[in-house]
C-alpha cells in the first residue's frame, strides 16, 4: 500500500482495515493507494473525525473491477463499516467508514 503524503489523523478502527483493503486491491491486480483520510467535508461525513478513508489504485480501475473491489471489501470489513466505490467529484475511489449502528 502507498500512503499519499499528508494523510494523518486516522482512528484505529480505520487503520486496522488497511491490510484487508490492500490485499483486495492486490488480488485484483492493483496497487492500493490511501489517498485521503481526515479532511473537511459536508455534514454527515465521517472524514473530519478520522473515521473514514479513501482508497484508489496507481492506475485506472475499470468499472467491473471497482464493483468487485467494493463487494470484496464489504465482506472483508464486516457490517460495522460502510463501503462504497463512488465518484464524489474527485474521481472514482473506494470510500470506507467506520459507522457502527
Ligand atoms: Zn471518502
Amino acid at each position: 500500500m502507498i500512503i499519499r503524503a499528508g494523510v494523518k489523523g486516522l482512528q484505529p478502527e480505520i487503520a486496522i482495515i488497511f491490510p484487508l483493503i490492500d490485499a483486495i486491491f492486490t488480488n485484483h491486480g492493483h496497487v492500493c493507494v490511501l489517498t485521503s483520510a481526515v479532511r473537511d467535508k459536508g455534514p454527515g461525513s465521517l472524514h473530519p473525525m478520522g473515521f473514514a478513508a479513501d482508497f484508489d489504485s496507481m492506475r485506472d480501475v475499470n468499472p467491473v473491477t471497482w464493483k468487485l473491489i467494493e463487494k470484496d471489501a464489504k465482506e472483508a470489513v464486516g457490517n460495522e463499516y460502510d463501503v462504497l466505490a463512488h465518484d464524489s467529484g474527485s474521481g472514482m475511489h473506494l470510500h470506507v467508514e467506520f459507522d457502527p449502528r
